[in-house]
């Protein structure tokens, strides 16, 4: 019998976890220069949370999420993506109550049960910034500028953003109404989906992933005709800003996003490089979440990117920095006599900081030299049965193949002086 990862899941071996990392890092120094401040949420949240949040005739919550009853009969589900937990926590421990705005940070797995392809899991990672308490129409440009600085230290250079206004509970249900009568004048030229969606939902017939779908919506009036003054002088502002700051941008008149809450501004930044799944990552406002899950009128504004997506598209682009140079430090032995000696050296070298391996399968000196350069270490230390006498050992540099003779105590500051 052979196990195998369930379907949509996958490993990550040590050769990909750098890349990973890579991501995450930059992701991570760029929450600390805008100071968001990290938030770290349960996988699992009662199902409730999230029809709440997404919206009940969201494909998410109908499609989607993977809902199970604990033990104790809870209805629970893992979490489909970040933004509901976070509200959660934030009314919980009446952040709300806290300095405003809160600026929050998360990263971690999300699950959807969705057709698995390229770049699209159902174990699948998120990293998202969130901000609380501000409906200034700076902090959705904050937020779009984080995205953009995000995207350009990973290396990424063409990406497109696309915007839009969603309006508001005010503007919208006529928008809605009128994006109904529409669909239905329509209704023979479109996917079962969208037809339910015409009676249900007609805003998520903007978001349907088939081309004739689509082709037959984009004649349907757009919603910047509707939107209400405030949400007209809240868009304005917004591309203004984005001016200044010389973010050059696409008014997408299509784009709403999957999921119900959001109100005013969404954006998604798109790769020509991803085909059809273009979409590496966005977000927008969410005025009405927090009170919607049981709070006080709290505004909101945040994005969320995808990890897997940015990884083929970077993939895709070349853009991981080369294979890093040799590095570390290979200790080779000649007898296992050494034991002792080989301890004393690896630890004083590990105790500063430097990344220290050696041999554990008794392997000759000529095979544990070939390990080494096999697993490109820097430097190679040669411990000899007659240097132990001397207390002194050999030291090579792989590089250049410049050798020399060294005391213990000596190792440390001659290889942080090579280093640099
Ligand atoms: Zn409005
Ligand atoms: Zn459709």
């Amino acid at each position: 019998m052979a196990f195998k990862a369930p379907r949509g899941t996958r490993d990550m071996l040590p050769l990909e976890s750098d890349k990973w990392n890579f991501v995450e890092r930059k992701f991570r120094e760029l929450c600390y220069n805008y100071n968001f401040a990290e938030i770290r949420t349960p996988v699992f949240e009662e199902t409730e949370l999230f029809v709440r949040s997404a919206g009940e005739e969201s494909d998410v919550v109908k499609k989607e999420m993977y809902i199970f009853k604990d033990r104790g009969g809870r209805e629970l589900a893992l979490r489909p993506e970040g933004t509901a937990g976070v509200v959660r926590a934030y009314l919980e421990h009446s952040l709300h109550n806290n300095a405003q705005p809160v600026k929050l940070f998360y990263y971690g797995p999300m699950f959807r049960y969705d057709r698995p392809q390229a770049g699209r899991q159902r174990q699948f990672y998120q990293m998202g910034i969130e901000i609380f308490g501000t409906k200034d129409p700076a902090s959705d440009v904050e937020v779009i500028k984080f995205t953009a600085d995000f995207f350009s230290k990973l290396g990424f250079k063409d990406l497109k953003l696309h915007i839009n206004s969603v309006g508001c509970p005010e503007c919208r249900p006529l928008f809605q109404k009128d994006l109904e009568e529409f669909a239905r004048t329509k209704i023979s030229l479109l996917c079962g989906d969208c037809r339910k969606r015409a009676l249900n939902n007609p805003l998520r017939l903007l978001d349907c992933k088939n081309d004739s779908c689509r082709e037959v919506m984009k004649d349907s009036s757009p919603i910047n005709a509707y939107l209400c003054s405030s949400c007209g002088t809240h868009f304005e502002d917004v591309l203004k800003l984005l001016k200044a700051l010389n973010i050059s941008f696409y008014v997408d008149s299509g784009l709403v996003r999957g999921l119900d809450y959001y109100t005013n501004t969404a954006f998604e930044f798109l790769s020509c490089q991803l085909g059809s799944q273009n979409a590496l990552g966005g977000g927008g406002r969410y005025d009405n979440l927090v009170e919607h899950c049981g709070g006080p009128q709290v505004p909101g504004v945040g994005m969320a990117v995808g990890v897997e997506r940015i990884l083929l598209a970077l993939e895709k682009e070349e853009l991981f920095p080369v294979k890093d140079q040799p590095e570390g430090v290979f200790l080779a032995v000649e007898s296992t006599d050494l034991w002792e000696e080989r301890f004393n050296l690896l630890y004083l070298l590990r105790d500063n900081d430097f990344r220290v391996e050696t041999d554990y399968l008794n392997r000759s000196l000529k095979a544990q030299m070939k390990f080494a350069n096999r697993n490109s270490f820097r430097f190679v230390i040669i411990m000899g049965v007659e240097d132990k006498s001397k207390g002194i050992v050999k030291l090579r540099d792989m590089v250049n193949g410049e050798q020399v003779e060294l005391s213990f105590e000596k190792i440390p500051a001659f290889l942080r002086k090579k280093i640099e």
